[in-house]
């Protein structure tokens, strides 16, 4: 299975200009067989977008709302998504769940409603830090992945990454011999087929380490992504 590496710019950068040549700058230092993932701010989607020269980038989104439309003030639907070029949308991210409340129940509907609009979905799940440190990490992984993909029949266009939150923007990523073991507990959800990636710290130093020693099938990047010879050093230990 190819590596998938999925950049979250998460409310990043804070221009037009910026966003155009962040985009550049990762797509004219990309290997040619890289499958690489953009996710930037909704409002930067438009100004990226592959249709006009993605070169090999494939754009993703953050988030999406699961109604198809009305009177949702602030939010966007997986079919606009979908309209725009976006073929990929992260899901449950741990900041969508602190700073916005989202709960498994939410996430398991907006994953149905992209999944429906042909989107595919990466489904983020991942233990706080007391829960780790209570013990409670396998319940919590296993909690979150049960219920985020209830009555998901189709798995074929998920990809499940495993964020631990604790290592998220901290600079404390998980070792590789942790994430193999959470990516055991998470495997028994889904198949071969599906990809697990890992995220939460992500450098160029450490991202081989996911792939080789932990037997993750991708990677998330935040800040990293950012820096594009940073990002694209990733990529290539990947590969
Ligand atoms: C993320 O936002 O999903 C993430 C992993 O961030 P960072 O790489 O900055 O820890």
């Amino acid at each position: 299975m190819k590596p998938l590496v999925v950049a979250n710019w998460k409310m990043n950068p804070a221009s037009k200009k910026e966003a155009e040549d962040l985009f550049e700058a990762i797509k004219k230092g990309l290997p040619a067989q890289a499958e690489v993932v953009v996710c930037p701010p909704f409002t930067w989607l438009a100004v990226v977008p592959p249709q006009r020269d993605g070169g090999g980038l494939i754009l993703g989104a953050q988030n999406c709302f699961y109604e198809d439309g009305g009177a949702f003030t602030g939010e966007v639907s997986a079919e606009m998504l979908k309209d725009l070029g976006v073929q990929y949308v992260i899901i449950g991210h741990s900041e969508r769940r602190k700073y916005f409340g989202e709960t498994d129940e939410v996430i398991n509907k907006k994953i149905k409603k992209a999944l429906g609009a042909g989107l595919k979905v990466i489904f983020c799940i991942g233990e706080t830090e007391d829960e780790r440190n209570v013990g409670k990490k396998k319940e919590v992984l296993e909690k979150q992945v049960k219920k985020g993909l209830e009555d998901v029949d189709n798995l074929e266009n998920i990809n499940v990454a495993y964020e631990p939150v604790w290592a998220i923007g901290t600079g404390n990523n998980c070792s590789a011999e942790e994430t193999k073991e959470s990516i055991d507990v998470l495997r028994k959800f889904v198949s071969e087929n599906t990809r697990i990636l890992y995220g939460g710290s992500v450098k160029s130093k450490n991202s081989g380490d996911y792939i080789r020693k932990a037997g993750a099938n991708g990677l998330l990047v935040g800040g990293a992504s950012l820096n594009p010879e940073e990002f694209i050093k990733i990529v290539k230990s990947a590969e």
